[in-house]
C-alpha cells in the first residue's frame, strides 16, 4: 500500500458532458426542431442565434459564418483589408488568428505582449506600426479583454481598423462593456471548448455597420449578391441549422456558466497560496476560459499532477512565429521575448461548468504539495 493521498479520481483537463446533461431536455427538442423542419443550413435557427448574439454583445449586428478562423479571415476582408496590408497581431495565440490574417492576403506582424495579462503590449502595436500597417486584430487571451483603452487610441491615431479576437472571452468585461463591443468588428469561435460551445465548429462575426454585416453574408455564400450574381469572390462559410439552435439554448445558460467559471476561479484563487493565480485587469471581468497558472520548470510540474491524476494543458507551448509553418515570418527566437517566456511557463488547470468545487480543492492541494 503506498502512503501517498491520491486525489479520489483521475481529474480530467475538461468535460463536456455536464453542460449536455444540465440542458438535455432544452437541446434535444432544439435538434429534434431542425430535424422536423427539413431546413439545415443558413435558415431561421441561425437567424435567430444572429439577433440574440447582437443584443448580447450589444451590437447591431451578429452574422454566423462556419467557424472562428472564418471569422476572422471574413471579418478583415468585409472591412477592405487584403494583399498589400499589414495586420499587427500577437504571436502568443492560437494559430488560427495569423492563419486567418493570411487568408486575406495580408501580412501579419506579431507583435510582444504585456508579461501579467497575456495581452497585446500596446507600446510594442506603436512600435509596429508603419505605411502598410491597416488593421490591428487583439485576442482577448483565456477569457479576459485586452487593454482596449490603449489599443483603441493608438488605432484612432493611425485610422486602423480593429477587430477584436473574442474567441475565448464572450461574455467577459472591460470598463463595463462586453469584450467584443470595442472594435470595427469582434469575431467569436463556438468551438465545443471555448464560453458559447457549439456541438460541432461554427462562430461568427460582430458589428455595428450594416454594410460590413450585408458583405459578411455576401462573402460566406461564395460572394453571392443574388440568386445567380457573385458580386465578388467568397468562400463557404455557412453555419448549420443544428449548430443554430443549440447555440441559442447555451446563450440563454452563458452568463450563469460564466459565473460558474468565475466561482471555481475565486476557489483557485483561495487554494492556491504559494502559486499566483491571474491577474485580472484593472475593471476587467475575466471569464476564465483558461485558468493559466505559471511553472519554470513546468515538465516537473505537470508530471506531478498527472501522479495525482491531475490532467493539464499548455495554451500554447510554442508561440506562432516560432511554429516551423511560421518560419518564413522573419521572427527568430529571441524576437518576442515575453511571448517566448510565458509559452515556457504557462500551464492550464482544468476549469469547465460542472467541474465540482471539491475538485477544485483536490487540484489546488496537489498543486501546493509539487
Ligand atoms: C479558437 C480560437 C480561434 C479559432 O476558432 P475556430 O473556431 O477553431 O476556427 C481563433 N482565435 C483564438 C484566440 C481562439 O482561441
Amino acid at each position: 500500500m503506498t502512503t501517498i493521498r491520491r486525489v479520489s479520481q483521475n481529474q480530467p483537463f475538461g468535460d463536456l458532458k455536464p453542460t449536455f446533461r444540465r440542458h438535455q431536455a432544452e437541446i434535444e427538442a432544439a435538434v429534434a426542431r431542425v430535424l422536423a423542419s427539413g431546413w439545415y443550413v443558413l435558415g431561421p435557427e441561425v437567424e435567430r442565434l444572429e439577433a440574440d448574439l447582437a443584443a448580447y454583445a450589444g451590437r447591431a449586428h451578429a452574422v454566423a459564418v462556419a467557424n472562428g478562423t472564418d471569422a476572422i479571415e471574413l471579418a478583415l476582408r468585409a472591412n477592405g483589408i487584403g494583399r498589400g496590408d499589414e495586420v499587427v497581431t500577437v504571436g502568443h495565440t492560437a494559430v488560427a488568428t495569423v492563419a486567418a490574417i493570411e487568408a486575406t492576403g495580408a501580412k501579419p506582424v506579431l507583435v510582444d505582449i504585456e508579461e501579467d495579462h497575456y495581452t497585446m503590449l500596446p507600446a510594442a502595436l506603436d512600435a509596429a506600426i508603419g505605411p502598410r500597417t491597416a488593421a490591428v486584430v487583439p485576442v482577448h487571451i483565456y477569457g479576459q479583454a485586452a487593454d482596449m483603452d490603449a489599443i483603441g487610441a493608438s488605432a484612432a491615431r493611425h485610422r486602423l481598423l480593429v477587430v477584436e479576437d473574442c474567441a475565448q472571452a464572450l461574455g467577459a468585461r472591460l470598463a463595463g462593456r462586453r469584450a467584443g463591443a470595442f472594435g470595427d468588428a469582434a469575431t467569436l469561435s463556438f468551438y465545443p471548448t471555448k464560453t458559447l460551445g457549439a456541438f460541432g465548429d461554427a462562430g461568427a462575426v460582430l458589428t455595428d455597420d450594416a454594410a460590413v454585416a450585408a458583405r459578411l453574408k455576401r462573402l460566406r455564400s461564395y460572394g453571392r449578391s443574388d440568386r445567380y450574381v457573385h458580386a465578388e469572390r467568397g468562400i463557404n462559410s455557412r453555419m448549420d441549422e443544428i449548430q443554430g439552435a443549440i447555440l441559442r439554448v447555451l446563450l440563454g445558460h452563458l452568463d450563469e456558466a460564466n459565473r460558474e467559471r468565475q466561482a471555481l476561479a475565486g476557489r483557485y484563487r483561495a487554494g492556491l497560496r504559494s502559486m499566483p493565480a491571474p491577474a485580472v485587469r484593472e475593471g476587467a471581468e475575466h471569464v476564465y476560459h483558461l485558468f493559466v497558472v505559471r511553472a519554470v520548470d513546468r515538465d516537473r510540474f505537470r508530471a506531478g499532477l498527472q501522479e495525482e491524476g491531475v490532467s493539464t494543458l499548455v495554451h500554447y507551448p510554442v508561440p506562432v512565429h516560432l511554429q516551423p509553418a511560421y518560419a518564413d515570418l522573419g521572427l527568430p527566437a529571441g524576437s518576442l521575448p515575453v511571448t517566448e517566456r510565458v509559452a515556457a511557463e504557462v500551464v492550464s488547470l482544468p476549469l469547465y461548468p460542472g467541474l465540482e468545487p471539491a475538485a477544485v480543492d483536490r487540484v489546488a492541494a496537489a498543486v501546493e504539495a509539487s
